[in-house]
């Protein structure tokens, strides 16, 4: 198997070595190591290594160098290798330039001189960055294979669930791409089974059910213990945080998930504002981090696996899976989040997926290279999927019903679209019709100041349009808002009917529910702060509290 490169350039010979040294030693079963004390040699090695079809998985180089800048270097080789991790190496003097590189050419890592001893400050950070780039990374011969039409709803169900579940795919457009055709005539199918899912060991899928895919590629499908302390429902952020602390703290703890593990976060194409990463993370990669960590401790997580009810048995909470299954815990925590509102248009439901998309900007963003695409809705998500998907749209349009998008979103969003030249902002405007044969083609606007409608051509639709909680599947087991919102702790006591159902001479925890012993946290939660860190906070928070209810068992 080829090895990818890790390629060091610094024109101080002693530096080079000393780092190239560190690297070699560490890396070089898994990766090939270039260095050069010449920025211009090393931009002609990886021009070469291009041509020749190899991997550059990370360049690290200095700042300060005579024939460029680091910065400069990084910048050219970023157009050869887009997908490599970058550092640059820096002394205390440079700091300035390595935080605004961080925008520019979206540096991965500064690293301070000296980073000795490396196995503190030199190995944690280039491990991170390898593994981060090793989940993108789709070696040709060994990836799971998706075979399909690039608009279609079936292919598009598929993608969404390997990305979304952190499995490498190689994705091959039926219409352009030669190679896929030969699979399908080895395969011995015609292009009406399509999709078709070619799977590490070559077996052949015809168009699979997500769990049976899930099954195929090693994703666990059915609880292994007769009783767990913490069931947790949903894997956006406050269940993963939830699910680490629960495991962390040596409690059997289950997770389930109905679609992918990452929630709502799993869909930003870039999160600007969550502690400790100062250049940013997509929320692909958070959720890889998240898995990551806490299958390490222990957590069995179940996806996809919808939950249908909860019933309570002496106490105990009977979980009843949509397969028909149960699963069995003392303690459950509801972090079910919420779901993207349906944009209501006739006849939209039949371009879902075939060119109508919920939040899905990541997953399609490059087949709607070169092309103009719309996005409705000027949130906070609607603008970091414009940003984006502006990287490979010819021209992104916003429409927002408002004079402004700056009444919708935060200000460093408003100005970074502001600086977009290939994002328009489109006021006043709603979406009121869609058509196309069997994919969208064609979108109608209408100006609602003054009535004005015009038919545009559209290749791709995302919508974001805001939220409401996935609450219904409860009915009335815990009491909810009159949105549906679950209420917990203080606001509980407020309610008419709480004090008939709480039978507990305390009060319940902050994070409880009508039903003692089921937490809510996150999205869901009735009066919860919204966002990513606030809800990883309640998900462990929640933890906590499943603690003190265990220890009253
Ligand atoms: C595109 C986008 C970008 C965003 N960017 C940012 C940002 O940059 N910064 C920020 O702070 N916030 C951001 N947010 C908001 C943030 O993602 C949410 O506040 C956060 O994800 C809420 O986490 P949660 O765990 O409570 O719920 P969710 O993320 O909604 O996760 C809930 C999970 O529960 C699962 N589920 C639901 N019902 C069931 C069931 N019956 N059985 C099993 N599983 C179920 C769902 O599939 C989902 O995975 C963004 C949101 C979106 C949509």
């Amino acid at each position: 198997m080829k090895l990818p490169y890790i390629i060091i350039t610094d024109d101080d010979i002693q530096v080079l070595r000393a780092i190239q040294r560190d690297i070699r030693n560490k890396y070089r079963d898994e990766y090939k190591v270039a260095a050069t004390e010449s920025a211009i040699e090393a931009l002609e090695v990886i021009k070469e290594l291009k041509l020749k079809n190899e991997a550059v998985a990370l360049f690290i180089t200095d700042q300060r160098m005579p024939e460029m800048e680091g910065v400069t270097f990084l910048e050219q080789a970023n157009e050869i290798f887009p997908d490599a991790k970058k550092v640059l190496l820096t002394a205390y003097s440079d700091i300035d330039a390595a935080i605004k590189a961080i925008n520019t050419v979206k540096l991965d890592y500064y690293l301070l001189k000296p980073w000795h001893p490396p196995e503190e400050k030199l190995f944690p950070v280039v491990n991170d960055l390898l593994d981060e780039w090793q989940a993108l990374y789709k070696p040709d011969r060994e990836a799971t294979r998706i075979i399909g039409f690039q608009w279609s709803q079936k292919s598009h169900r598929l993608k969404e669930f390997l990305s979304g579940n952190l499995v490498p795919y190689i994705w091959m457009d039926i219409e352009n791409d030669a190679e896929a055709e030969k699979y399908l005539l080895s395969a011995d199918v015609s292009k009406s089974d399509l999709p078709l899912v070619i799977l590490k060991d070559g077996s052949i899928v015809k168009d699979p059910s997500l769990p049976d895919l899930a099954e195929r590629v090693g994703l666990q499908q059915k609880a292994r213990k007769e009783m767990y302390d913490v069931l947790i429902i949903g894997a956006g952020p406050a269940g993963l945080a939830a699910s680490v602390y629960g495991s962390c703290e040596g409690l059997k703890t289950l997770l389930i998930e109905r679609s992918n593990p990452g929630g709502q976060a799993s869909s930003s194409a870039r999160i600007e504002n969550y502690l400790g990463f100062p250049n940013g993370l997509s929320g692909a990669e958070l959720s890889r981090r998240a898995i990551t960590q806490t299958l390490r401790f222990g957590t069995e997580i179940l996806t996809p696996q919808e939950v249908k009810n909860i019933n309570i048995k002496d106490g105990y909470k009977i979980t009843e899976m949509q397969d028909g299954s149960e699963i069995h815990s003392k303690t459950v925590v509801i972090a079910t989040g919420v779901a993207y509102k349906k944009l209501e248009i006739a006849g939209l439901e039949n371009f879902t997926g075939a060119g109508v998309y919920y939040g899905a900007a990541s997953v399609e963003a490059l087949a709607c290279r070169n092309e103009s695409i719309y996005i409705v809705g000027g949130g906070n998500s609607a603008c970091q999927a414009a940003m984006y998907m502006s990287k490979f749209a010819k021209e992104v349009n916003i429409l927002i019903r408002r004079d402004a998008l700056s009444q919708v979103a935060a200000n460093y969003l408003v100005e970074n679209i502001s600086r977009t030249p290939n994002i328009n902002v489109i006021t006043h405007t709603d979406v009121i019709t869609c058509s196309g044969s069997t994919i969208l083609e064609n979108i109608t606007l209408k100006n609602t100041n003054t009535g004005e409608e015009k038919t545009v051509p559209a290749k791709a639709l995302f919508i974001y349009i805001g939220t409401k909680p996935g609450t219904a599947w409860l009915n009335d087991l815990v009491l909810k808002d009159e949105k549906g919102f679950i209420l917990s702790g203080s606001d509980l006591l407020k309610d008419k009917s709480f004090n008939t159902l709480w039978k507990l001479k305390r009060d319940p925890f902050m994070p409880e529910t009508s039903v003692p012993g089921i937490f809510a946290s996150g999205d869901v939660r009735f009066g919860a702060m919204t966002g990513i860190s606030a809800a990883v906070g309640e998900g462990s928070m929640a933890i906590r509290f499943v603690r003190k209810y265990l220890q009253e068992m």
